[in-house]
């Protein structure tokens, strides 16, 4: 098998096929133009990885390479997710740490030069997470987003304008032409505001630039991706009680001395259905539910939302997770669906406590650079099991035992460590692996199985999360680099493991019926 179909093939094919015809007509007339407006996200974010990108994938789709056409849409370019962005196809280099964001042969060097001259609004524009870094002149230079991919964000505008004005929920109006305003002006937190507020809505579009994993140079600049979901009410009432009961669980969670943690004044938790994504979101492996805006100013001035994205999380359970559990324990692992969604929602929950801050106002991304979201993804599983470990039975969370978290935590620990051990989440989880293990609260057996023991796992978990929150809160940039050299270095065991797993897919793909 070629490289390619292997790739694809480690993706299995879903029906996550939703019924529109629960929608009211308005939201239903809304949606083409949203999926207009979502199309374009995409195209920005191809522009993100390479310029010229988005030609050269129109390209390939005209063409008679079926198998081609399948990879790059599953993947939105020539590189391979699973591989850390390797080319897959010869006439393609390798995705480089600098993506598109900045010049491809910029150095450190060269960045930190060019910074020295440069006064403080000239320095905050480069280090913004909205700006492009070009070399004009052999000087380097920023450029706001929405000066550099002017001509597809005016497109984007049109067409959220075109939805906005289908649509008879008032807020979900607001929201909608504030964000478009937001992303062709450059100023996102006003829409993002209005965002986290916007409840009781039947549909959730999320879409802009948001994370910075994909800029492996610095660390500093967000690719922009989309989400279009439809809210369950039903089981988001459910969690109306851990909602309320926010501060309580902030209040078990280690905050070093001198750190300050993200004061939000909300954290709306919303189940939803997906039915359709783009950008970065569209890209390979699809996020189960995620937390945001990531801005600071708006996680401490209004909140954040917690979204879990239901009908994706259950296909990635059924899928993957809980074959990969009984692959290596030979059955005796047991991971339960329900466990694992409160796993989830307390990790989305997680990232919200914690250090945000450092003792001199730096937000703790910025201090720990470019590791900080390897940390940061080890910080929120382990603050996840935490809270149910500590938490159970209180504040409208499940008490499941112990082993059963344990259990349903750990096929998840496989399932992402496969993405790529070097990944943000696949790193973490290497670290979370070799720190439970070195515990006695991971066995490898002999033949290469795993048994979990949860006798230690209460104070392995703590450990655990005083130390990463303690590497928030005060590491230099070489500490965390230290840690993480020796936690998230995977082991003969973890690779021998991953090895096992070739017959059971990676992730799930879904063709959106919209
Ligand atoms: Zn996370």
């Amino acid at each position: 098998m070629s490289k390619v179909s292997e790739a694809i093939a480690k993706f299995k094919k879903v029906d996550i096929s939703y019924d529109y015809s629960a929608l009211p007509q308005d939201i239903k007339n809304a949606l083409p133009h949203l999926k207009k407006a979502f199309d374009l996200i995409t195209t920005i974010f191809m522009r993100q990885q390479m310029e010229g990108l988005p030609e050269i994938y129109e390209k390939v789709m005209s063409e008679n390479d079926e198998e081609k056409k399948e990879f790059w849409k599953q993947f939105k370019g020539p590189w391979s997710q699973l591989e850390d962005f390797k080319s897959l196809y010869p006439e393609f280099k390798d995705r480089p740490a600098t993506c598109a964001f900045y010049p491809a042969d910029i150095t450190k060097e060269e960045w930190d030069k060019a910074l020295a001259g440069m006064d403080e609004a000239e320095k905050e524009l480069m280090n913004d997470t909205y700006t492009v870094i070009i070399r004009e002149n052999g000087k380097l230079k920023a450029v706001p987003y929405h000066v550099h991919y002017a001509e597809e964000l005016g497109e984007i505008f049109d067409h959220l304008e075109n939805a906005a004005e289908c649509v008879e929920n008032e807020l979900l109006k607001e929201y909608l032409i504030s964000r478009a305003e937001g992303l062709v002006t450059g100023n996102y937190r006003d829409s993002e505001a209005l965002w986290v507020k916007m409840k009781d809505v039947p549909i959730d579009p999320v879409f802009g630039p948001f994370e910075v994993y994909a800029d492996g140079f610095l660390g500093l600049k967000a690719t922009y991706e989309a989400f279009l979901m439809v809210v369950d009410h039903e089981k988001g009432n459910r969690l109306k009680e851990i909602e309320n009961n926010l501060a309580n669980l902030a209040r078990i969670f280690p905050v070093p001395a001198g750190s300050k943690p993200a004061v939000g004044k909300i954290a709306p938790m919303i189940v939803v259905h997906q039915i359709y994504s783009s950008g970065e979101a569209a890209q390979g492996i699809m996020p189960s539910a995620f937390n945001l805006p990531n801005d600071a100013w708006v996680r401490g001035n209004v909140g954040w939302k917690q979204i879990m994205i239901y009908n994706i999380m259950q296909a990635k359970f059924n899928n993957c997770t809980m074959k990969i559990a009984d692959k290596i324990s030979h059955g005796k692992i047991k991971a339960e669906f329900d466990p694992y969604f409160y796993f989830v929602l307390m990790h989305e929950v997680s990232h919200g406590l914690g250090p945000a801050y450092r003792a001199d106002g730096t937000p703790v991304a910025k201090a720990i650079g470019k590791n900080y979201t390897a940390i940061e993804e080890a910080k929120a599983d382990t603050g996840g099991i935490f809270i149910l470990l500590n938490l159970g039975g209180k504040y409208g969370i499940p008490a499941f035992g112990k082993e059963t978290i344990l259990n349903s935590f750990f096929a998840g620990l496989f399932r992402s460590m496969r993405f790529g051990v070097h990944e943000a989440h696949g790193a973490a989880n290497v670290v979370e692996f070799n720190w439970l293990k070195e515990k006695g609260v991971i066995k490898v057996l002999d033949n290469g199985d795993f048994e979990t023991d949860s006798t230690n796992l209460i104070p392995a978990v703590e450990e655990l999360l005083n130390e990463l929150c303690r590497i928030e809160a005060q590491a230099s940039t070489e500490e965390a680099a230290a840690f993480l050299k020796k936690y998230a270095t995977p082991g003969k065991d973890i690779l021998d493991a991953i090895a096992k797993l070739t017959d059971i897919p990676i992730d799930v793909r879904v063709e959106y019926k919209l």
